[in-house]
């Protein structure tokens, strides 16, 4: 067994023993291999250091109750890189090479893979990158896509404690018609300097606002928001700048179907946060992150309570998370065994 404090783990790299690693070349992905080498060996003039033309992807690998591992609809991972490589005018990894990737690197890495009672998980980083000689501006002709990983501790210990966040107003992660809705990096590194401001105001992060408008909320930091009103509705933004958040989707299902909420997807306005009595953030890292209050200019804005969940974001929680860890039935076609 390998040496590490599980309980302990927070969100950092680790160098494991296997990565995996493909090359496209001449049109076509070569077989692909995993690869103890940590390195990448690339082109100075690479189109993903210059350009931009580079995607990523986040999933995780679940030890269950009986030692099993399991991913978390990595198909949709792979769609949805899919959907960002079209953007960005890159090829697309075909779903099933996504998906065997993703679990060779977990099975070659087996022994960090967290137990089941930490809580932990392990973090899979799928990365697709434009590489080669060009230094004009245009597509990359050859590829590099990796997937590596690293084991990661659950981002609550002891129980979900809600946070604060302020709405950015000098600030946006995305154009309105911009790259938005693509996992990239380029989204990242603009919400670098908004994210620190937040950070040196004690907020956790800032609620980024659609674009075009800046009324509607679009993001949480890089996290989905969605809300709970008393009517019993999950209500989540809808924009073409917003990522689509594949945890989001899954509680669009799980409070429609196991709680028995309406779900919707539509305009969420700054100013109408009083229908709302819970709100949270959602994505593969944060699971979900209940949000206590929303500083919006003058106003702080308290939704259910600045310490304690709500009722309904814990329910949401303990589903989502139990049907990860194999503790309860997920519906069908979400969990994907690895051979181990
Ligand atoms: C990855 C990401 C999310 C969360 O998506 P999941 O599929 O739930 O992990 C949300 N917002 C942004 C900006 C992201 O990059």
């Amino acid at each position: 067994m390998v040496d590490i404090d599980w309980e302990n783990l927070g969100f950092n790299y680790m160098k494991l023993p296997f990565r995996y690693l493909s090359y496209y070349k001449d049109g076509q992905w070569d077989e692909g291999r995993l690869s103890d080498d940590a390195l990448l060996h690339l082109s100075e003039s690479s189109p993903a250091l210059h350009y931009g033309q580079q995607a990523f992807e986040g999933l995780k690998a679940y030890r269950t109750k009986s030692g099993a591992i399991q991913l978390f609809r990595p198909n949709k991972n792979a769609e949805r890189l899919q959907k960002t490589a079209d953007r960005l005018m890159m090829p697309h990894v075909p779903t099933d090479k996504f998906i065997k990737a993703c679990q060779a690197v977990v099975k070659a890495n087996q022994e960090f893979v967290p137990p089941y009672e930490s809580g932990a998980t392990l973090y899979l980083r799928p990365l697709l990158i434009g590489v080669g000689d060009i230094i004009g501006v245009q597509p990359a002709n050859e590829y590099i896509f990796t997937v590596f990983a690293m084991p990661v501790g659950p981002y609550f210990k002891g129980g979900l404690a809600p946070t604060n966040f302020v709405v950015s107003y000098d600030y946006d992660r995305a154009a309105p018609l911009g790259t938005g809705a693509a996992k990239v990096g380029g989204n990242y590194a603009a919400s670098l300097l908004p994210g620190h401001y937040a950070h040196t105001q004690q907020f956790s992060d800032v609620i980024y606002l659609d674009p075009a408008t800046h009324l509607k909320i679009e993001e949480v930091g890089s996290a989905n928001f969605f809300g709970i009103t008393s009517a019993g509705e999950f209500v989540t933004p809808l924009s073409p700048s917003i990522l689509p958040s594949i945890t989001k989707y899954s509680l669009l299902e799980l409070a429609k179907t196991r709680l028995g909420l309406e779900a919707i997807e539509g305009d969420v306005y700054i100013d109408e946060l009083d229908r709302f009595t819970e709100a949270g953030a959602c994505g593969t890292a944060a699971v979900i992150s209940p949000i206590g209050g929303i500083q919006n200019k003058d106003d702080f804005h308290v939704f259910y309570s600045e310490t304690k969940v709500g009722p309904i974001t814990q329910r949401l929680y303990d589903e989502l998370v139990g049907i990860q860890f194999g503790d309860i039935l997920a519906p069908k076609g979400w969990i994907y065994p690895v051979e181990i």
